[in-house]
C-alpha cells in the first residue's frame, strides 16, 4: 500500500452483495446522491452544446461509480434531464443517443455492476449504451474532447496515494498511533492536504482535456465545513466517524494482543481527505478550464441517527451493523494489508468496540459533503 501504483490495484468498495459489500451499505453516498439530485438536474440543464457538437450521440462519465443502486440512479438521472432537454431544444427532431462510460479503479467489482445492467437498463425507458472505462480518475481515461458530461459522485476524497511522509518514523509528519488524521498533529494533516490539492490539480486537468466546451463536471464529494481544522465538524459526528476513535481502538487491539507490531499499524493510513468549498474553489481557479455555476455543502444525517433507543437494546447488533457498514469502504484495502486473518480479528474488535461505547452510540452524527457544477470552458 505504499505506492499510488499499489493504491490504485487494491483500492475499491467492497464487491459482491454479502452483508459487508457496499451495495448493501451506500447509505451515506444515496443519501448525498438524493439530496443533490436537484443540483445534478439543473447542472445538466446548463450544458451548453455548440456549433460543431453532435447533438445525436451524447457521451457521459460516471467516475468513481462503484456498484449499486446509487450508480445506476446516478445515471439515470443525467439521461433523462439530456433527453428532456434536447427533446425542448431540438424541437425533438432527432432521438439522441447515450454512450456512458462506467468508470472505477480496476479492481471495482465490474462484474457485479454489468450483470445488473441488462435488468436496469432494459427494464427502463431509459435506455443507454454502456462501457466499462477501469483507471485512475487521477489520470487521462479518454481522449481529447470526448466526453459531454462528467459527474463523480462520493468518490474523490479518495486520495491517488498515502502521502509518503506520513510514513516517515520520527519526521514530524510521521502519523503514529492512529490510521487517518482526524486529531493527528497539524503536519500530518497539512501533508494529507498537500496530497488532495495536488491529486484535485491533477483530476482537473485531465477533465479539461477530456470534456468539450461548454460540456458539463458535477462533482459531489466529501467535504468538511469552511473554516474547520477538523475533518469531520462538530465533535460527536469527528468521535463516531468509521475512521476515527473505534477504528484506533480496534488496531490497537491487535497490537496489544501481540498480533500485529506497532509499525505494522503506523504503515496503515486512511488514505481520505474532505476538502473545503475554499480548497475546491481555489483548485478549481488554479486550472482555469471550468467555470463553477453552483456550489453547495450538505449536511447528512448518519443513517443510524434515530435508531439509538433500538441498538441500545441489542448493542451487539449495533456493533455488527457498524462494523459492516465500516467495512464496504475499508475492507479490500484492509485485507490487502494485512491478509484475510487479521482482517476479520480486526472487524470483530471494531464491532466489539463499537457495542462497547454507549456514549458513541447514543449521539446523532453528520457528514459534510460538498457538490460543484462547473462548465468547460
Ligand atoms: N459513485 C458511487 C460510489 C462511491 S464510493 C456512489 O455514489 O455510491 C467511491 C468510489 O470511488 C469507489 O468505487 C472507489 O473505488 C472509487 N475511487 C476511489 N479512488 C479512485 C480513483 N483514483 N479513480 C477512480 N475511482 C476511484
Amino acid at each position: 500500500m505504499e505506492s499510488s501504483r499499489s493504491l490504485e490495484h487494491v483500492l475499491s468498495m467492497q464487491g459482491g452483495d454479502d452483508v459487508v459489500s457496499y451495495v448493501n451499505n451506500c447509505y451515506g453516498p444515496a443519501a448525498a446522491l438524493a439530496l443533490s439530485k436537484p443540483m445534478l438536474t439543473s447542472a445538466i440543464h446548463s450544458i451548453k452544446l455548440t456549433k460543431g457538437c453532435s447533438y445525436s450521440h451524447l457521451k457521459i462519465a460516471d467516475l468513481g461509480c462503484a456498484i449499486g443502486d446509487n450508480t445506476f440512479s446516478t445515471i439515470d438521472t443525467v439521461v433523462e434531464v439530456l433527453r428532456r432537454k434536447l427533446a425542448v431544444d431540438k424541437d425533438g427532431a432527432t432521438e439522441p443517443e447515450f454512450e456512458v462510460f462506467f468508470s472505477d479503479l480496476p479492481s471495482n467489482d465490474f462484474n457485479t455492476l454489468f450483470l445488473s445492467l441488462d435488468e436496469k437498463v432494459n427494464g427502463s425507458s431509459r435506455k443507454y449504451f454502456a462501457a466499462g472505462a477501469p483507471g485512475s480518475f487521477y489520470k487521462r481515461l479518454f481522449p481529447k474532447g470526448e466526453l459531454h458530461v462528467v459527474v463523480t459522485m462520493s468518490a474523490l476524497q479518495w486520495l491517488s496515494q498515502i502521502p509518503e511522509k506520513v510514513m516517515e518514523k520520527g519526521s514530524k509528519s510521521w502519523n503514529k498511533g492512529r490510521v487517518w488524521i482526524e486529531g493527528a498533529e497539524k503536519e500530518v494533516v497539512e501533508t494529507y492536504a498537500e496530497q488532495s490539492d495536488k491529486d484535485l490539480a491533477e483530476f482537473l486537468k485531465c477533465r479539461k482535456e477530456e470534456i468539450v466546451v461548454g460540456g458539463v463536471l458535477f462533482m459531489l464529494m466529501g467535504g468538511r465545513p469552511s473554516g474547520s481544522v477538523s475533518q469531520i465538524g462538530d465533535t460527536d459526528s469527528s468521535l463516531k466517524h468509521p475512521f476515527t476513535t473505534l477504528m484506533d481502538q480496534a488496531w490497537q487491539n491487535l497490537v496489544d494482543e501481540g498480533l500485529i507490531e506497532e509499525e505494522k499499524r503506523d504503515g496503515f493510513n486512511i488514505p481520505v481527505y474532505f476538502r473545503s468549498m475554499d480548497d475546491i474553489v481555489a483548485a478549481i481557479d488554479r486550472c482555469s478550464g471550468f467555470k463553477i455555476e453552483k456550489m453547495e455543502n450538505f449536511k447528512i444525517a448518519d443513517h443510524m441517527n434515530g435508531k439509538q433507543d433500538e441498538f441500545m437494546k441489542d448493542p451487539d447488533s449495533y456493533g455488527r451493523s457498524r462494523a459492516n457498514y465500516v467495512q464496504a469502504g475499508l475492507k479490500p484495502i484492509v485485507q490487502a494489508y494485512l491478509g484475510p486473518d487479521l482482517t476479520l480479528k480486526l472487524f470483530k474488535r471494531y464491532a466489539i468496540r463499537a457495542a462497547a461505547d454507549k456514549d458513541i452510540l447514543n449521539k446523532d452524527t453528520f457528514y459534510h459533503m460538498i457538490a460543484v457544477s462547473a462548465i468547460r470552458v
